[in-house]
């Protein structure tokens, strides 16, 4: 977990329920030995800011561009997502996920909500969005694993993604007590590891 910012001890206890191990990144030490790793829901330019005190983005940006698996959930969907559209000026991620993120896309009136998704290789899953980002394009390795529902005004927005080891929601799975998606992404981990 990288643990500057936001929402660690939700993620902390779903991964924990599907079986994984936790610890909390702040040092460039704290990476040794990972054999994965979750950006949290949060604040992304919060985080973008504590990356730079903590001398924390690049040993991250050549993690992930290594192959480490990552999992960004919200804010850390920004902090991977290779283009930011509405981000701060001085915002800067981590990059390695080949998609065009909007911050805050939602917009006022939906700023945040839930919705029932269908989700590739998870099921039915309801997502719980809080200034939520989406998805505005996707780069050939990149597949989409969930978009919002017919239902909603937001329809066919892109809200979930995999690309190789790096898994993105722009929702937030370590709410809702259904550990299904982190299930996914330790099952990533475990394909990475062979
Ligand atoms: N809007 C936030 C941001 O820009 C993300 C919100 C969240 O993680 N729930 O980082």
């Amino acid at each position: 977990m990288l643990a500057l910012q936001g929402d660690v001890r939700e993620h902390d206890r779903a991964l924990q329920a599907v079986g994984a191990r936790t610890v909390h990144v702040r040092r460039v030490d704290d990476l040794d030995g990972l054999d994965g790793l979750v950006l949290p829901g949060g604040e992304s330019t919060t985080i973008s800011r504590l990356l730079d005190v903590f001398e924390l983005r690049e040993p991250l940006r050549c993690a992930v561009r290594g192959g480490l698996p990552v999992y960004g959930s919200c804010a850390g969907m920004i902090l991977l997502a290779d283009t930011v559209l509405d981000g701060r000026a001085d915002q800067q991620g981590i990059g390695g996920l080949d998609v065009v993120v909007r911050r805050n896309a939602f917009g006022r009136q939906v700023d945040s909500f839930e919705a029932d998704l269908a989700f590739t290789g998870v099921g039915d899953v309801h997502a719980v969005f809080i200034r939520a980002p989406w998805v505005e394009s996707t780069g050939e390795g990149v597949q989409v694993l969930a978009a919002v529902g017919a239902e909603h005004p937001a329809a066919g927005r892109v809200v979930a993604v995999r690309q190789g080891p790096v898994l993105a929601t722009s929702f937030h799975p370590e709410l809702t007590g259904d550990h299904r998606v982190h299930g996914l992404f330790v099952r990533l981990v475990k394909e990475a590891r062979g």
